[in-house]
């Protein structure tokens, strides 16, 4: 049985989750505790007590330690993956450039704890001087999604750590095994024991003791909104600082004189791939009328030519869903789309495979309106829906007529309309001839809107989160 980590331990729960393959639900990934509210408590007790040994340590110890993690999970990339790709479902090259992309975080945060920034300047007044210093913030709750179970704890544990903080990490309840195979790597990487804890277990039991406890100064949740809002609410009322990645509606604008090329394969690689759930995933396609019936045919043959099945198969190239209320979910969509009087191009129905999984055909409604639901409404799954757009200004405000503003692209020749699309598009990313999902970790990441709140996470933005600014006046 996998344990949680907590006080530099690994400790039984008062629980055990079994964690089963969704492309195959007779296969047992293994077996993992789950923590109490007391176990929690702990956890935030010993990152308390751990957090000022931490951040006395010279940067120099604490670079070495996240460089050791990021270099093992770099050495580890295929079992790492292969794990990854048995619990959450996305395919084996899905989920190793997963891995190999925390690993490439942990890396990136090494440097950074070498280049903690500050500032020195003159005072107004004559005689003082003036330094504006980041210090950690103290014990950070950081509290994940199951979509990407290495990349999402990575880029909030790395910076976390590297700045100084001490760190209690609740993965999703799906995604236990990525989760523990890294928190033991970090186990061995040389921290104060309680530095980095591990409580997994039910967002209402582990995630809510987290939002509730005072002593939890930050809190850094990627999730649904619904849980975002709800976390809002009440650690919002105790004032913790709070960065919350949420949903997406992210559209991808197809202009008429696009290269069809470019735009099919954007729309495909950004809608469906690791079985359309990513919150940067593209779910609106608003196509100019001159385009938009050779773009939906060209969509929907590319759909049509794409194997699903298990993620561990060398020939997949969609993987199942990662879970049964989330197929049941989509499914439900499909219904509604067609209830709505949108027009099922292709997919959208159960596939039976060897294994028993949860495998669906990817979806295209076409002939749909901005206002429906499936036009509206995250579903996080293989679906998408194309919208038809009298010109380019059309498009622009059918794809700013969202509460969502996560990513949105745009697939475009005219430097003009790109260079508009570029600064009035109301979203925190924007992707101009390449999918909406994809992205660096090496600049900021994040949305406006209903997608996110608080801070930009990753690169050297991550600082504003993971640090509080200290003001200091100096009379000399
Ligand atoms: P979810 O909101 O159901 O769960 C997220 C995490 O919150 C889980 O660890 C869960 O156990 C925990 N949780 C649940 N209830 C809680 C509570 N009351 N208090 C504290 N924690 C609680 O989301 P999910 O289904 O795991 O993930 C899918 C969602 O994540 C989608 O909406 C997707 O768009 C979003 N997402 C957003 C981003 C982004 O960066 N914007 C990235 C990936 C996923």
């Amino acid at each position: 049985m996998h344990k949680n980590l907590i006080a530099g331990r690994w400790l039984d729960g008062t629980g055990v989750r079994e964690n089963l393959s969704p492309s195959d639900t007779n296969d047992l990934v293994g077996l993992y505790a789950q923590a109490s509210a007391d176990d929690t408590q702990s956890a935030i007790a010993a990152a308390e007590h751990a957090q000022p040994l931490w951040a006395a340590k010279p940067p120099q110890q604490r670079a070495d330690a996240l460089d050791f993690i990021g270099a093992e999970i770099l050495l580890r990339r295929e079992e790492l993956g292969t794990l990854l790709a048995r619990e959450e479902g996305k395919t084996l090259p899905e989920a190793i450039a997963e891995v190999v992309r925390a690993g490439q975080i942990f890396k990136f945060f090494a440097g950074e704890a070498l280049r903690i920034p500050g500032e020195h300047l003159d005072s107004v007044r004559p005689g003082i001087e003036v330094d504006v210093l980041r210090q950690p913030v103290g014990v950070i709750g950081i509290i994940a999604p199951w979509n990407f179970p290495i990349a999402i704890p990575a880029w909030k544990i790395a910076p976390a750590l590297a700045y100084g903080n001490a760190v209690v990490f609740k993965p999703a309840d799906l995604v236990p095994g990525s989760a523990w195979a890294l928190s033991e790597i970090i186990h061995r990487a040389g921290l104060p024991d309680g530095t980095f804890n591990l409580v997994m277990g039910r967002g209402s039991v582990v995630g809510q003791t987290l939002v509730e406890s005072p002593r939890v100064k930050a809190l850094s949740f990627t999730g649904s909104s619904d849980t975002g809002r709800r976390i809002l609410h009440s650690a919002g009322a105790r004032f913790a600082k709070l960065q919350l990645e949420m949903g997406g509606k992210n559209p991808l604008v197809v202009l008429n004189d696009a290269d069809l090329e470019q735009a099919i394969e954007c729309a495909v690689q950004g809608a469906y791939f690791s079985t359309g759930q990513r919150c940067t995933a593209s779910s609106r396609f608003i196509v100019e009328k001159g385009i938009y019936r050779r773009f939906s045919e060209g969509v929907q043959a590319r759909l049509q030519a794409l194997q699903v099945g298990h993620a561990l198969h060398a020939d997949t190239q969609i993987g199942p869903v990662a879970e049964q209320g989330q197929y049941e979910q989509n499914l439900a969509y499909v219904d509604i789309g067609l209830s709505e009087g949108a027009v099922l191009a292709c997919g959208g129905r159960p596939l039976q495979r060897d294994t028993q999984g949860y495998y669906m055909s990817p979806a295209l409604f076409v002939d749909a309106e901005a206002q429906m639901r499936i036009a509206q409404e995250e579903i996080f799954g293989p679906i998408a829906c194309a919208i038809p757009a009298d010109d380019y200004e059309h498009a622009l405000q059918l794809a700013n007529a969202s509460p969502y503003g996560l990513s949105a692209g745009i697939c475009t020749t005219s430097l003009k309309y790109a260079a508009h699309f570029k600064r009035h598009m109301h979203s925190g990313m924007v992707m101009i001839n390449t999918p909406t999902a994809g992205v660096d970790y090496h600049v900021p990441f994040g949305g406006t809107k209903g997608s996110s709140y608080g801070s930009r996470e990753q690169g050297r933005y991550a600082a504003e989160f993971f640090t509080t600014v200290k003001t200091v006046y100096t009379h000399a």
